[in-house]
């Protein structure tokens, strides 16, 4: 990705979404994904050199200015092509005592086993993972903040000390 550290490439921002996990969150759909999930619902967010740069200190005066946030997902896109400024961002929201969620196509144990060191510090920031690609046939329109059933909810603190996935108990 040719995004320069200090930005952020996203397709949008939604001020208050009560669709993204827990409370009212604000949702930063971040710009670019590999995925290509067959049925995806934002395929506009696919490519690299779409959407726009913004400044993550935008966002964070933005996002600390609604005192009504419990906090704030990340969504794509993928956001872990972005890793390395959103874990950067993810460490300063959590500073100021909002909670994280975070969206991916990747499960978690391929990010686990990457070597690049943003991956990693970004799942350190995140108190839940919604991972895995979509899949069209296990669609679900009944399951709580994901799409299809393969997706999990993963208490991504927990698991990270246990050693073993921890579900969410909204899974
Ligand atoms: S990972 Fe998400 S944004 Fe990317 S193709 Fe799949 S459903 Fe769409």
């Amino acid at each position: 990705m040719a995004v320069p550290a200090h930005r952020l490439q996203i397709a949008g921002t939604v001020g208050e979404s009560i669709v993204d996990g827990e409370g009212y969150r604000y949702t930063i759909f971040t710009q670019g994904c590999p995925h290509n999930c067959f049925g995806c619902h934002n395929p506009q967010t696919h490519a690299f050199h779409g959407g726009r740069q913004v400044e993550p200190a935008k966002l964070l005066r933005d996002i600390l200015d609604n005192p009504l946030l419990e906090g704030v997902t990340f969504s794509g896109g993928e956001p872990f092509c972005q890793a390395a400024v959103l874990a950067e961002l993810g460490r300063e929201l959590k500073g100021s005592g909002l909670t994280i969620w975070c969206y991916t196509g990747y499960t978690l144990e391929a990010l686990l086993g990457s070597r690049q060191q943003a991956v990693r510090h970004l799942l350190q920031q995140i108190d839940v993972l919604v991972d895995g690609p979509y899949i069209e046939e296990q669609r679900d329109i009944s399951l709580l903040f994901r799409g299809s059933r393969n997706q999990r909810l993963i208490d991504v603190p927990q698991t990270l000390a246990k050693g073993q996935i921890i579900l969410h108990p909204d899974q």
